[in-house]
Parts: structure tokens; sequence; C-alpha cells
């Protein structure tokens, strides 16, 4: 049985190599000449950065993965747990370090809002509950009505309390807005606000806390290339350098793949892991398309994008920790400028990765790598951002000056790369520039998120941040483990029983 995979990020690779373990000839066509996608590399001129994400989190999912493929996933990358986590610097000039270490975490508290510190307490126990409860939810597929209220579904619906948002849900457990702020901006990894995102997504810090933040040497982008050297182990060919032009469907049936050099090549199934509102558009006709026409595409929601400043330095700030979040004078108002009004902050948020100071191989000696990651609106907004970008560029390197102590940052930039939400579009192919795709509404989840077996076509297959469950790091590789069991369950090769998730913090 042959599948083909359009694009090489963490979903197809998953989905690749669980399905090449299997037996099946897979190939992956990637556009690029390197895989990850959003989670590959920059390298220039001696630096080396991510291009997304920084952050990795549970990692027991990557090494299930490679000990189902008879791997352990140690052999290929090493992980470093990072204590502390981040530290997020408030407007008002106080700092809050976080940690996974819970005494630790209750004196940090209470140094800003002593009467806070228990209320980690009562967070921790119902993050607990909530998390063991609705884990294996997420690793089902979603393709009817009966798989959503099924009745392991309906029966947490008290613990997730899906009416309440992130916000108010802290509320419970914390008075000090600093303290709500920092269990609930991961909201934004979803590309979302706390005062509109689902209660259900406190889940989201309780996992740092549960598990763990894990930095990779190298960058997170070596899991992409430890992906790939497994996949090539198991028999999977890839394909870099080669653009899909068109799927194409016949009888309501994905067949085939047109690739741009006018070949063709025809598949028993073919599994989708490029952007998702981008692919819609560009590699199947609008006419075939019902329920994800142009027309509905447009109507979605979908996340914040990021404007993206890439800078090889000479010299290292010891000053900043590993990962640094500054969060804006006037948090709401930027939350509210980025989701509703779609303008440019004049005081945004943003986050500053100095993975040097624990990571020596991503800089010549005595130099340093700095991420800047600021969240803006996604191209929905109408900002020109040929005419912005010079501009903003500017605002960010004032804030680091006045807000990171970054004073002589400008007579150190030895590289700089930016990239803007338009880039995202054009160069990364992620439709709208919204860098982590459909938000996570209650109306995009689950059964009404585009569906694993996709809904439209038969023989095809979406992975990816723009599927269920979701677009952090840990739910793409599920998604593409989802799918790689359901084709297996198909062709009755039928090693892929449910297991319960691994609860353990990883090695
Ligand atoms: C700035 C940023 C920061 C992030 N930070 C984090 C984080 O800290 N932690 C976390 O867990 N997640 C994070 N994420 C979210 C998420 O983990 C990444 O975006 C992830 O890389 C998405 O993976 P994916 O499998 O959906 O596809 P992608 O990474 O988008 O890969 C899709 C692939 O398809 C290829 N492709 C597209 N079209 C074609 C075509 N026509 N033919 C052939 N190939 C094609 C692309 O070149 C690409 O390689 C972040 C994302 C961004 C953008």
């Amino acid at each position: 049985m042959k599948v083909g995979i359009v694009g090489a990020g963490p979903g197809g690779l998953v989905a690749g190599l669980l399905l090449a373990k299997e037996g099946f000839q897979v190939t992956i066509y990637e556009q690029k000449d390197r895989v990850g996608g959003r989670n590959s590399s920059i390298q220039a001129e001696g630096y080396k950065f991510d291009i997304g994400p920084t952050f990795l989190m549970m990692p027991s999912l990557l090494e299930e993965i490679f000990a189902e493929c008879g791997r352990d996933l140690h052999d290929y990358v090493d992980l470093e747990l990072l204590n502390p986590h981040y530290k997020l610097f408030f407007g008002d000039g106080s700092s809050l370090c976080t940690s996974n270490n819970i005494e630790e975490m209750k004196e940090s508290i209470s140094k800003l809002s002593p009467s806070d510190a228990e209320g980690f307490d009562s967070y921790v126990k119902d993050n607990n509950n909530k998390i063991s409860r609705t884990l294996p939810i997420f690793k089902r597929s979603y393709n009817n009505i009966f798989d959503l209220f099924a009745p392991e579904n309906l029966k947490i619906l008290p613990i997730i309390r899906p009416f309440t948002t992130l916000w108010d849900d802290l509320g419970n457990h914390f008075d000090d807005e600093r303290i709500k702020i920092a269990f609930t901006f991961q909201s934004k990894y979803l590309g979302m606000s706390p005062y509109t995102c689902p209660s259900f997504f406190s889940i989201l810090s309780f996992i740092e806390y549960k598990w763990g933040i894990y930095h990779v040497t190298g960058g997170i982008n070596e899991l992409s290339e430890a992906m790939a050297k497994l996949f090539l182990e198991l028999g999977g060919k890839l394909e870099l350098k080669s653009e899909v032009e068109e799927i194409k469907i016949n009888d309501k049936k994905a067949s085939e793949l047109k690739l741009t050099n006018d070949k063709y090549k025809k598949f028993d199934e073919i599994v989708l892991n490029a952007d998702f509102a981008y692919a819609m558009r560009k590699l199947i006709p609008n006419a075939k398309r019902r329920k994800y026409s142009d027309k509905n595409l447009d109507k979605k929601k979908y996340s914040c994008s990021t404007f993206m400043l890439y800078l090889g330095i000479d010299k290292i700030y010891d000053h900043l920790e590993h990962h640094n979040i500054f969060i804006a004078n006037d948090y709401e108002k930027n939350l509210k400028e980025i989701e509703d009004l779609g303008i440019l902050s004049e005081d945004p948020s943003f986050y500053i990765q100095n993975a040097a100071i624990t990571d020596s191989t991503l800089a010549p000696e005595g130099h340093s790598t700095l991420y800047i990651l600021v969240p803006t609106p996604n191209l929905k907004a109408d900002i020109d951002w040929k005419e912005n970008k010079e501009e903003f560029r500017d605002l960010i390197i004032a804030l680091l000056k006045q807000r990171a102590g970054l004073e002589d940052i400008e007579e150190h930039i030895k590289y700089e790369k930016i990239i803007t939400p338009l880039n995202w579009k054009e160069g990364l192919q992620v439709g709208y520039g919204a860098c982590f795709n459909l938000t996570h509404s209650l109306d995009q989840m689950l059964i009404f998120r585009p569906h694993n077996k996709f809904e439209e076509f038969s023989n095809m297959w979406l992975v990816g941040g723009g599927t269920h469950p979701g677009s952090g790091l840990p739910t793409i590789y599920e998604s593409g483990r989802i799918v790689a069991k359901e084709i297996a369950k198909k062709y009755n090769f039928a090693h892929y029983e449910q297991e319960g998730i691994n609860l353990e913090v990883s090695k």
C-alpha cells in the first residue's frame, strides 16, 4: 500500500514514520530543502535559530512514538529540563520566575502576592484531575456526532467547564492580576486571549508544572531532524525540494499528487500536513470543495500571527534567562489590539529566547542568539507589513533596550532576520499568516475542527496544527499518531491498540 504525504512538518513526519514502521510504502514530499516546516531552523553566519517552537513540553509523547518504532528518542537528541522554566516581567517592574518545583513556585508566588501562594495547591489539584480525565479524549479521532457525545466525553463536562473563560477560571485560585497572567498567557500558544479562551485550556500552563519545559540541544528543530532520520531508517522516502501543486480529486476521492515538475504520483492514501487554510485553497480547486470552500474558509476564526526578530549577537547577555516573557504594560489593551481591533500595538507583549546561556552549539564562542517573538494580528487585519516592517522593528529594538536591559544591543547585532505575518504567508505558506492555525474556540474543536479522516474526500487524511487535536507540538504529534493508527486499521495492520498516555516525567 502506498501513502503520499504532503509536507515534512512535525505532523507529516510522525505519520510518515509510524506508517513506514507498519510496512506501508511512504513518500513525503517537502517543498523546502529541509524538513520541519515551522519547526525547522535558520542557520546563517555561524548562528542557529529555531524558526518557530522553542518550548518543548510532554516529550514523553515522542518517546512513546520512537519506542513504538523500537528506538530510544534519547539516542537521537539531547533533552534538557529547564529550571527556571522562564521569567515573566510585568509592566510595573515586578517579575516572576516559574519552576516545576512546587515549593520554589509557591515561594515565587508569595513574593508577589503572599495570599495567592496557597492558591497554587488548589490550581494543581483542579488541573491534575482535569488533565488525567481529558487527555485520553484528545488521543481519539472525531468523525461524527456520536464520537463527540460519547459517554466518556459527557462525564467530563463538569470538570472542563466549557462555558467559563480561562481568565475567570483562574480567578478561582488567584486574586493578583500578575499571577493570573502567569497561568493564562499560555492561551497565546493557541493564538487566543485568556479572556475568550475556554477554561479547559488551564491545562496548558499546568502541563509546564506537571512535566516541565525542555530544551533540545541544537534547538527544537533537532526533533524534526531526528524524526526524518528515523523515517529514512524505517524505509520511508523523503523528497525534498518537491512541491505538490495539486491533490487530484476524482469522484470525491483523493487519488493522485501533481508535483510542480508536472509529474503525477498515484497513492492509495494521501496525508496532508501543509497548513490547512493555505493548502485547501492552493492544492484543491475551489469547485471541488463544499464544506471548506474559499468562502467558508474565510468565515473561520484564525489565530494571531507573530513578528519575529532573529538576532546573532557578538556577546552573551547573562542577566536574561533562557526564556523571558515581557507582558505589555496594559495587557488587556494589547490583547484587544491583536484580537479585536487588528492594529499594531505601541506597547506589545514580547518574548525573548536567550538559548545560548544553556546551549553553546547555537552560536560561535562568546556569541549568542536572541529569538524575539511579538504576537500581532493576522493578515485578516488591514496592516501593510511592507510599509510597517522597519518601524515596528525599531519599536521592538527600543523595547529591548528599555524593558530587557539590552541598552547596547545595536552595537552587537552581527546577523539579523525578520519574519512578518506576510512572510509567514508567502514564504512559509501559512494561511492568513495565522501561524498557530485555526483558533481553539469551542466551535472549532474536536468534531468541529477539520477531521483527521478528512470529511470532504475519501482516502485523504489531515495531520498538523490545523486539524484535531490542535496546534502545539504534543497535539500535532498526536494527530500524526491518530492518522497512522486509522490508516493501519483500514488495511488491517493491527498493531495500533489505544493505549493510556504515559504520565511519567520524561528522563
Ligand atoms: C513562531 C511560532 C512559535 C511556536 N512555538 C511553539 C512552542 O514553543 N511549542 C509548541 O509546542 N508549538 C509551538 N508552535 C506551534 C507548532 O508547534 C508549529 O507551528 C509546528 O511546526 C506546526 O507543525 P505542522 O505539522 O502543523 O506543520 P508545519 O510546521 O507548518 O509544516 C508543514 C510543511 O508542509 C510543507 N508544505 C507546504 N505546502 C507544501 C506543498 N505544496 N508541497 C510540499 N510541501 C509543502 C511546508 O514547507 C512545511 O514543511 C509555534 C509556532 C510558531 C509559528
